[in-house]
């Protein structure tokens, strides 16, 4: 028998391994370890063969490590799907699937023969022994029989016949998480619910759920609620359904870390059943996680992206919660998408698919236009509560500003509604997108702005640290008194961060409780991310100020005002979907804002108001945004319309990287299926010291994409040079 195995290496075949006669139970889905050069490698077997495929010198696997199949068929299906489309070696799919860094440690037994002539009477020890044990491990044998001289006995005890020696080998774990800073405690308090009585729209969407639940076949749907309609309690409502059938759940999760509530909330309802994947996790605690969910006691998994990859054996539901969130992308390495990879996997599965949001994607939304996903909406809040006022504050008009300072963050409007929630005893939530104290120091004098000396942007000042910090290679410096440029004394640091706002905050209201939440307060251990979300939930903070961190899912039933300081920040991303981001942000972060009793209402301060993403937010006018935006992509051939693909490449020597500009601009493939645009230099051109280029691959309409992209890979792979990394994304959501 013969086994075709993927190994974690960058290489798209398959490799040929002998299947030897004690390990002839091996099945596809098991890892096995075997021979690669002059070491040892955990792969998975991906077929067993009658006749070899493969016609040079084939090895023998070592051994399997695992009993029965770590992938189903369904999970290897999964795992095959995403190397052809996102043209990524089988090897490197498969290392996303297994549970961290795999290794294995050898396990010498020894096994008794017989006796046999000519022992010498210094083995009669070891040979009494086995005699009575018939079988011991090497490490039983040394607690017997301490010292030097055993490795030679038992070579003596071999060659005579009297034992034998085995090597097998298991997995090991290594004990190190991955670093997160905001990676979730594993003593998460679980939160208990009551159990509610649904509203008529939650019930009709439960209703219809359910139904296509029992048929246990692959039904996808997309459930549009607006923030805080309950579509939480419809997941819960489906898991129990899904639970009774006797099949698994998975619920993806966007940053799991930053959602708290989010995994207290689950874990209050599905305590026994629950299996919480977090990148924070040890391989080990993972390891433990997947054979829990593998022998079945484990039947809810809750886990970011990486989780689609969670060996279930009989997946029925499948819930993407804020299905339209960044973060279901990776971005490098295999640039899958967890959502997209959900539609996959459910498919397979024939599992019931709900992708849940109050913002969908333009991707989720088309996809219901044309039928594919059935579309149920919530309409209403769950609560009773009436979805907040939205006003923009022109940000640039003198009257806004406040009389005590120029350059305030807080305008006047935006001060006065602080004061007046405050007055009531209500809470207030300020959002700026950008951390630190300013994103630039620049010079009065001739415009020069301080960059990183490693990539391409402006050097960001955090006051507490007292350094100058790059947000992409985290470069520090102290910051200078004179212009680098021009050497004069006239830098000064320019535009909002948090710091600076939190600041700001304090001293326009010196006796309220503040507290800031961003990734710098979250890293630095001294403030917990739960600790200070439950004391803003309890009521123990009158204002927070934060990032994109206190825009998710998050439930504060007194907080009245969310002011949102710089909406700019998000709308002027190079990126065609930055206007759809912005919308959803902003809805995001608005729609924390009364959600219980209180009347939530929230300020905008913006210095282009008429920016068609933000008066859709302010008129929430969802369907006249996504009506406009859709026109838009349509004109333009962007997603969802036509498929887009990022040709990246880069080098740390400049000239290098031009040239290889100039030769794969020459050679490009041409074809009817696609448009290109470019190579030209990324917006970021300089990344930790690498040069950065782009081509960007259109798919024409009605075409087929794949076949030219393998095409074009190759070419670009085959004419670059060591200095030169290539690299593919398919459905890029980054452009920089
Ligand atoms: P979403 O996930 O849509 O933002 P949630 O599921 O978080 O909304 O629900 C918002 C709030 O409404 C929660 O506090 C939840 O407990 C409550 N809620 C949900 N459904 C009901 C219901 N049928 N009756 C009363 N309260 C509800
Ligand atoms: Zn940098």
């Amino acid at each position: 028998m013969y086994a075709e195995i993927a190994l974690p290496i960058p290489m798209h075949t398959l490799f040929t391994y002998a299947v030897p006669e004690n390990l002839c139970h091996g099945k596809p889905g098991m890892l096995a370890l075997v021979p690669v050069g002059r070491g040892q490698q955990v792969g998975v077997i991906w077929r067993i063969l009658d006749k070899p495929t493969w016609e040079g010198t084939i090895r023998p696997i070592i051994d399997l490590l695992t009993p029965e199949p770590w992938f189903d068929e369904n999970l290897l299906f999964l795992l095959d799907w995403i190397s052809r489309y996102y043209l990524r070696p089988l090897g490197h799919v498969v290392a996303l699937a297994l549970p961290g860094h795999l290794r294995f440690a050898p396990h010498h037994r020894i096994l008794w023969v017989g006796r046999t002539e000519g022992c010498r009477p210094e083995l009669e020890p070891i040979l009494t022994l086995m005699e009575k044990k018939k079988q011991v491990t090497l490490a039983t044998l040394s607690k017997h029989f301490p010292g030097p001289g055993l490795t030679k006995n038992l070579h003596s005890l071999e060659k005579l016949g009297c034992i034998r020696r085995e090597t097998s080998y298991r997995l090991r774990h290594s004990r190190e998480a991955e670093h997160v800073p905001w990676a979730l405690p594993t003593d998460i308090p679980r939160v208990g619910e009551p159990e509610c009585v649904l509203n008529a729209e939650q019930q009709l969407c439960v209703d219809y759920l359910t139904e296509s639940l029992q048929t246990r076949t692959f039904r996808p749907f997309l459930l549009d609620g607006v923030t805080g309609s309950g579509k939480t309690e419809v997941y819960f409502r489906l898991v129990d359904s899904c639970l009774s059938l006797g099949r698994q759940v998975l619920l993806l999760v966007p940053e799991i870390g930053l959602t708290p509530q989010l995994v207290q909330r689950y874990l209050g309802r599905f305590t026994t059943h629950l299996a919480v994947f977090h990148s924070g996790m040890t391989s080990r605690e993972r390891f433990k996680a997947w054979q829990r969910l593998h022998s079945g006691e484990a039947r809810v998994v809750i886990g970011a992206r990486s989780a689609i990859f969670a060996p279930f054996i009989d997946l029925g539901l499948i819930v993407v919660d804020e299905e339209h969130d960044p973060s279901y992308k990776q971005e490098g390495g295999v640039p899958y998408h967890g959502r997209d990879m959900a539609v996959v996997r459910a498919q397979k599965a024939g599992a019931l698919l709900i992708l849940g949001s109050a913002t969908p994607s333009m991707e989720s939304l088309h996809n219901a236009h044309l039928g594919r996903f059935t579309h149920l909406k919530l309409k209403t809040r769950a609560t009773g509560a009436t979805l907040p006022t939205i006003e923009v504050v022109h940000a640039g008009l003198k009257e806004n500003q406040r009389s005590a300072g120029k350059n305030s963050l807080i305008s006047l409007p935006l001060e006065q509604a602080l004061h007046q929630t405050l007055g009531q005893g209500f809470q207030a939530l300020l959002f700026l997108n950008r951390r630190g104290w300013a994103p630039s120091l620049l010079c009065r004098r001739c415009g020069h702005a301080v960059m990183c000396p490693n990539c391409s942007v402006t050097l960001t000042w955090h006051e507490k640290k007292g350094q100058l910090m790059c947000h992409y290679c985290d470069h520090r410096q102290a910051a200078m008194d004179v212009c680098p440029d021009c050497g004069q004394l006239s830098l000064f640091f320019f535009g909002p961060g948090t710091e600076q706002l939190e600041k700001e905050t304090r001293d326009c209201f010196p006796g309220a409780r503040i507290a800031r939440i961003d990734r710098d307060t979250v890293s630095s251990k001294e403030v917990q991310l739960e600790e200070t979300l439950a004391a803003f939930r309890d009521g123990h903070l009158d204002i927070l100020v934060g990032t994109q961190m206190t825009a998710k899912g998050h439930h504060f039933p007194r907080l009245a005002l969310v002011g949102v300081v710089f909406a700019e920040s998000s709308l002027w991303q190079p990126d065609f979907r930055a206007a759809e981001r912005s919308c959803q942000l902003l809805t995001q972060v608005a729609g924390r804002a009364g959600r219980e009793e209180i009347p939530g209402r929230v300020l905008i301060q913006s210095f282009d108001p008429t920016h068609y993403a933000l008066r859709a937010v302010v008129q929430n006018d969802g369907a006249g945004f996504i009506r406009q935006e859709m026109a838009l992509r349509r004109e333009l051939g962007y997603p969802p319309f036509q498929r887009l693909a990022l040709l990246r490449f880069s080098s740390p020597d400049q000239k290098k990287g031009e040239e290889y500009c100039q030769i794969l601009a020459q050679n490009l493939p041409v074809s009817p299926c696609a448009t290109l645009l470019g190579p030209a230099q990324s917006p970021l051109f300089k990344l930790r010291n690498r040069y950065r280029w782009q081509l960007l691959i259109k798919e024409n309409p009605g075409e087929k994409l794949h076949g030219y992209l393998a095409q074009l890979l190759s070419m670009a792979l085959s004419l670059a040079s060591t200095a030169i990394r290539v690299d593919l994304d398919v459905d890029p959501h980054s452009f920089l």
